[in-house]
This record gives structure tokens, sequence and C-alpha cells, in this order.
């Protein structure tokens, strides 16, 4: 059995200790992966703060080149890297799967590649000239989730080093090997020390929160981590880019076309067997097109090849572990108790924690299905009478993520998108981030974003440099 390895200033470091990782499609062993313990958080902290002295000096065209050059090792290991997501994460290589998820690693780390964060004159007159720079924070702590593995590492590491900060990242322990993985491989085209892993469960990411010595930290997960978070941030006064959780909303405005927006649901509901923080988990629709709405992502359900997404053929795979298959169960026998209508889609393996596509009808807010972040592939479609009532439901929760509105009308779409809480209204399309383009969370979803110019600005922080005349 393969045994994979913490990178540290560039180096595998041993581990006493390892978790065996198992393929949530086939119960399969993929590896070992390494535990670390507190002293090893420490010595990549280290690492990383002595590191970042040299790599902060680095001229910005050889951040860029650098950053460039990953880029082509994502590329050149793609596939190798998307059959590892696959078998540790269970979303299929084809369709919006894993190799999905390498274009996007790659888009993620060319954006920043090419955009600058210039010096800025903020003021001047005929007395003085104030001058904004935007400097390097020092040690970032990146925190990830195993949803999408690597494009949220990703997310985290490129800005974070593309304006001179060094990281140490932590993956889920649900999917370590993937990230340990492609760490390793963009190391060989860093600057020893500038990226450093640690792994490990919760008490792993709290060491590294809590360090003193860490300067910004980039979480993406839950809400109730997140918290935890915020408090373990007291001792370093390190400012946080918070992700959490989302329960986004998508109001189908009443006459829209239902077979012209069908797919965009389909997949806006069920990316990553709904295990994306940015999917529709609460489907919104006018009574008077209900059946049409559901009839449309009926069809579409029943086409998807549901299994092992080694299997070119599948588009649809298992969901990531046991405790999110559990909870996915749970909140559907719920609904089916009192007494919604349980829609079930697809012949599914008997291995694996594999489950239908779902829809539930019959269901109102209040009910479990709808308040709670499923998180998987159970979509409650819940009917509406009037606009007003629609968005108060989509507004009265307190996740803030994204939220979707689907017409014919692009004017009255508009509307009503700037009547939702949240970080992006989508329109006629759903989780559709792009790396040019901010993307965080209102409210409970957290604070902070990432992408574009905004997201680089995260990662420094600004020195004001002002000249009298
Ligand atoms: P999680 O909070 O359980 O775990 C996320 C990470 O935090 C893991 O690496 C975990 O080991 C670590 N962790 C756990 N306890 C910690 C602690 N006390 N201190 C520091 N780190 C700790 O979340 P998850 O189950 O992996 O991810 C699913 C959640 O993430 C969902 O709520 C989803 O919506 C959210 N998410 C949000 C976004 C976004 O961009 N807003 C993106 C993806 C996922």
């Amino acid at each position: 059995m393969q045994t994979y390895s913490n990178s540290v200033n560039g180096q595998a470091v041993e581990a006493a200790d390892h978790q065996e990782i198992l393929n949530p499609a086939t119960g399969d062993s993929i590896g070992l992966a390494p535990i670390s313990t507190e002293s090893d958080v420490g010595f990549a902290v280290n690492t990383a703060r002595k590191a970042q002295l040299n790599w902060a000096r680095v001229s910005d065209q050889e951040k860029r080149d650098t950053i460039v050059r990953v880029t082509r090792v994502l590329e050149e290991n793609s596939e190798y890297l998307a059959e590892l997501i696959t078998r540790e994460q269970g979303k299929p290589l084809s369709g919006p799967g894993s190799r999905f998820e390498m274009q996007a690693c790659v888009g993620w780390t060319q954006v920043p590649a090419a955009l600058e964060l210039p010096p800025e004159i903020v003021y001047e007159d005929e007395e003085r000239k104030d001058v904004l720079h935007r400097v390097p924070l020092g040690v970032v702590a990146a925190i990830a989730p195993w949803n999408w593995p690597l494009m949220i590492a990703i997310w985290q590491i490129i800005p974070s080093i593309r304006m001179g900060n060094t990281v140490v990242i932590k993956p889920s322990e649900y999917t370590p090997i993937a990230t340990l993985e492609m760490v390793r491989l963009i190391n060989q085209v860093l600057p020893p020390g500038v990226l450093n892993t640690v792994s490990g469960d919760g008490r792993i990411g709290a060491a590294l929160t809590s360090h003193p010595d860490i300067d910004k930290i980039m979480f993406t997960g839950s809400e109730a981590t997140g918290r935890r978070i915020i408090e373990a941030s007291t001792r370093s006064l390190a400012p946080i880019t918070l992700e959490l959780g989302g329960n986004d909303a998508a109001i189908v405005l009443p006459g829209t076309d239902a077979d012209a927006i069908a797919e965009g649901l389909f997949w806006g509901a069920f990316l990553n067997m709904g295990q994306t923080c940015a999917c529709i988990k609460r489907l919104y629709v006018h009574d008077s097109d209900y059946e049409a709405v559901v009839n449309a992502l009926s069809n579409l359900a029943q086409q998807m090849p549901i299994g092992d997404g080694m299997d070119e053929k599948n588009l649809i795979g298992p969901l990531q572990n046991e405790m999110q298959y559990n909870k996915v169960k749970d909140l559907v026998a719920d609904a089916r108790a009192n007494g919604c209508e349980v829609m079930e889609f697809g012949t599914i393996p008997d291995t694996g924690y594999f489950l239908p596509l779902t829809l539930v009808g019959n269901i109102r807010d209040g009910q479990r299905l709808v308040d709670e972040e499923q998180f998987g592939p159970a979509l409650p479609v819940i009917r509406y009478q009037s606009l007003d009532e629609a968005v108060a439901s989509a507004n009265r929760l307190d996740a803030g993520l994204g939220a979707s509105v689907w017409a014919d009308d692009l004017e009255q779409a508009q509307q009503v998108a700037v009547r939702l809480e949240a970080g992006t209204v989508w329109i006629n399309q759903h989780g559709a981030i792009h790396p040019m383009v901010p993307f965080g969370g209102n409210k409970a979803s957290g604070y902070g974003v990432e992408f574009g110019l905004e997201g680089l600005k995260a990662v420094t922080q600004p020195r004001v440099i002002s000249i009298k005349k």
C-alpha cells in the first residue's frame, strides 16, 4: 500500500502515524495519509516564516513567472491528479467532475499570475502625496474542505503566494492524498518553504489556526468550524477569509420555459452530488409552473448514469463519506415521515456511499430538508403563490452564500435579484464562479472574498507611504 507524505521546505516529511484512505465508491484502499503532530505544525509554520523573508523580496515578475510554471505542472499532471480526486473524493472523471476540477485549478492559477496590484496614489495636492502599497501579510494558514479539495486548495494557495506570502495548508482528513500529491508536484517549481503541508483532522487544524505566528487564515468549511477558528485566531490576531456553508435558494419566476432552464437547474443542484457550497439547495417554483419544472428535472435525473466515477460513462458518483451519506438519508427520511413526496431516480450500485438523485415535493419552509444545508443529492421543490412570498422565503435563513433567479425576462429577473441576501445572485445560472469575479458569503456564510483583484487584496496588508512635498 502506498504511503503519502507531507511536504515541508520542499522535502517529504516522515510521519509517525497514518490513516488509511478508502475510495467512497468501492471501499478499496487508496493509501496511507500522514497524521501530523502539533510539533509538525510548529515546524511547518517556522519553515514558512523563514522562507517568507526571501519570497517577499523576489521581484513581482519572478513571482508571476513562477506561478506560470505552477500552471504547467498542473496541466502536465492533470490526468494523474484527476484520477486521484475521483478515487478519493468520488466525483466522476467525466462531466463536471474531476477533470473539470483540474481545469479549474489551472484557470485559478493562470488568472492571479496575470494580475497586478501596483502602488496606488490615493491622494495628492501641492503639499502631499499618499501612496497605498499592498505588502504581503506573512504566513498564511489554509484549511480546506473535502468537496472540491484541489480547486479550493488552489484558491487559497495561489493568490497568497502571488502576493509574497508563504503558506501552510491542511487538507481535509477525508481527502488528503490528492492535495498532498498536488503540493508535492507544485513544489518542483517553487522555492523551498513557500508551500508546506500538515495533515490530520480538526485538532491539527486547530493547532495551525491558533498558532501565534501566523498572519492570515484562509478557511473554507462549515459554519461551526468557522466560529471555532475565529476564537482560535485571538492569539495571532490574524485576519480571516471565511467561506462557510450555504443554503442557496433558486427562484423560478412565473411563466419561465421549464425545458430551457432544466439543465441549468439540474447541475446547479446536483453538481458533485450536491456537495458544493454554492449549489441550489432550495428550489422555489410558482404554483402554475410547478408540474412543468418537476417533470423537466425528473426527465433529466432519470437519464443520469450513476456509479464509480472511474468508469467514463458515469456522470454521478457517490457521497464522499459516511457522515454525509447518513445526514442526507436522515433529512430525506424526515421529509418522508412528514408527508412529503419523495421522488428518487437512477439505479445505484450495491457498494459505496451512493444515493439516488432525489426531488422532494409537497414540502414547505420550516421542514428540515429546507432549513438545514443538506449538502447532497436531495432537492426540495417548494411551491409559491406570490413573488414577495418567494423572496421572503429565500431570505429567511441565516445562510447567504449564493442565490439565483430563473426567468425568460432578464429585466424582471434583475429586479428580483437585487432583493436577495447573498454574496452572489446568479441569473439563469447557479454557482457560475469565475476567477476574475469576487466570490464570498453574506450573513452566516462568512466574510471576505476570494478571486480577482479583491481576492489578491485579501492576502495583503495596506501600507501607506505619505510624503510631504
Ligand atoms: P468542516 O468545517 O467540517 O471541515 C473543514 C476543514 O476544517 C477540514 O480540513 C477540517 O479538518 C478542519 N477543521 C475542523 N475542525 C477544525 C478546528 N477546530 N480548527 C481548524 N480546522 C478545523 O467542513 P467540511 O465538512 O469539510 O466541508 C463542508 C462545508 O464546507 C459545507 O458547509 C460547505 O457548504 C462548506 N463549503 C463552503 C465553501 C465556500 O466557498 N463558502 C466551499 C466549499 C465548502
